[in-house]
């Protein structure tokens, strides 16, 4: 007669498992997740805006062999072709053995993070100190902003149509740019205020000097002498600002949090550590049995309008055009494709437990979160992956010892939010959020951990190869 199972036993059989990934790995995984973070966070410091993440991506891609995809060619199995939009997204196609109307394996990521974009008219002195009026990209909580160290990037089209790039901030030496705020001895007035106006829109102002220009009586003398500065250094007066995007960010380098090292620390991180895991996956794939595609798209903060949102029709014409150069329909190869939405979930909070239903909310180390649904409320806004799809990534994921978890964004009726899988499922093509959680999500300075990260590179290379 065989032994009565214990309790013990039954529950490690029925009971789902839920631990934490340092425990799952070994010592030599261990070892290649953390050389792993590294690149990673090389990446964060050197690519903190859309427009250098695309170009990073694009450099990555060349070296790796990908070559710009033209639609009239024909192509085989094992070639690898990216298309940039714009400067600001990127697609990277590696293409597999199988027909391609047998559907392609997507992943999109976003490269745009919440950050303060300069108005069209940034300019103005105030008592003898020079601002960049901005305008807050994506969600913020706008009292997180001031007091840290930023950085300006982006681009002024001048008149005669030429093209400055500014990045200023990010090299030792450089000078950064600042966001002021009322000193606590002041602020009993401000602190009454709502948190959402603690420091208001209008009051993000950022510090780009105080100095006023000599020998003249004339007013805004500070702005006079950094207009000055600037048409020195790249040619431009006021005017060009109205033909710019200068974005600001925080200066400071990702690194890592704690004593064991376990956790990163750094901007933007929803939602480039997806980005930059998908990107590694795709680069590194060969012989693969389906076509991937591989999406690192612009405007998710801001709800995926514009032409390089994936609202936009861009991903739609890449996949017709790719259809059309095997002699088939874009919406046979759409109807067939799977995609993995690569975007962050909100990692639990032990500081804030409230907000987050245990059971259902994604942990630090927990491995990479594969997200059933979105939106708020009543799931509004969600695209809803069917339980065959879950299932199908599961096995996938099961089979590659990849380690993952579940988790949903917060309580019921709490908030909420989106990703890019509702405007990918709406092409009709099966979809689920899959990625990094993250701590303190959309402030300057977001958390996540190693494990977690590498889990995600192990998951897109499972799905790609899959
Ligand atoms: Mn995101
Ligand atoms: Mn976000």
């Amino acid at each position: 007669m065989a032994k009565k199972e214990t309790a013990k036993d039954l529950k490690e059989k029925l009971f789902l498992q839920r631990k934490n990934a340092y425990l799952r790995m070994s010592e030599a995984e261990v070892g290649k997740c953390n050389k792993f973070c590294e690149g990673y966070k090389a990446f964060l410091d050197e690519a903190k805006t859309e427009r250098e993440a695309a170009g990073f991506i694009e450099r990555e891609a060349k070296k790796a062999g990908f070559v710009p995809f033209d639609k009239n060619k024909k192509y085989k199995a094992g070639d690898k072709v990216y298309l940039v939009n714009r400067e600001k997204a990127v697609i990277l196609a590696v293409i597999g053995k199988e027909p391609v109307e047998n559907g392609v394996n997507l992943v999109a990521a976003h490269i745009d993070s919440p950050r303060l974009d300069m108005k069209q008219n940034p300019m103005i002195e105030k008592d003898d100190v020079a601002y960049f009026k901005t305008h807050y990209y994506g969600g913020i909580k706008k009292y997180q902003w001031p007091t840290v160290p930023l950085s300006l990037h982006g681009v002024i089209i001048k008149a005669d149509n030429t093209k400055v790039v500014v990045r200023i901030g990010e090299d030792e030496g450089d000078p950064v740019f600042c966001v002021s705020d009322l000193l606590p001895h002041l602020a009993s007035a401000q602190m009454k205020r709502p948190s959402t106006e603690i420091v208001k829109g209008e009051e993000l102002n950022l510090i780009i000097g105080s100095r006023p220009f000599k020998d003249d009586e004339a007013s805004e003398r500070v702005k006079l002498n950094l207009l000055m500065l600037l048409n020195e250094k790249y040619g431009i007066t006021e005017e060009d600002f109205l033909s710019a995007e200068l974005e600001a960010v925080p200066a400071f380098k990702a690194c890592d949090i704690g004593f064991d090292r376990s956790l990163i620390g750094g901007y933007g991180q929803d939602d480039r550590v997806c980005a930059y895991t998908e990107l590694m996956a795709v680069l590194e794939a060969k012989a693969l049995r389906k076509t991937a595609v591989a999406i690192l798209t612009d405007k998710e903060e801001t709800g995926s309008d514009g032409n390089t949102g994936l609202r936009s029709a861009y991903l739609r014409y890449f996949i017709d055009d790719l259809a059309a150069s095997f002699g088939k329909e874009g919406r046979d190869v759409l109807s067939n494709s799977k995609c993995l939405s690569a975007d962050v979930n909100a990692a639990y909070d032990p500081t804030f437990p409230d907000v987050f239903e245990k059971n259902n909310a994604s942990v630090l180390n927990g491995g990479v979160c594969v997200t059933k649904y979105t939106g708020s409320r009543g799931k509004s806004g969600t695209s809803d992956a069917s339980a065959e799809f879950v299932g199908e990534v599961r096995a996938i994921l099961d089979k590659n010892k990849v380690i993952w978890q579940t988790g949903e964004l917060g309580k019921v009726d709490i908030g909420g939010g989106g990703t890019v899988a509702a405007y990918i499922a709406n092409l009709n093509v099966d979809t689920i959020d899959v990625g990094v959680p993250v701590m303190s999500m959309h402030a300057p300075f977001e958390i996540t951990a190693k494990t977690d990260v590498y889990a995600a590179y192990k998951a897109f290379e499972a799905f790609i190869n899959s």
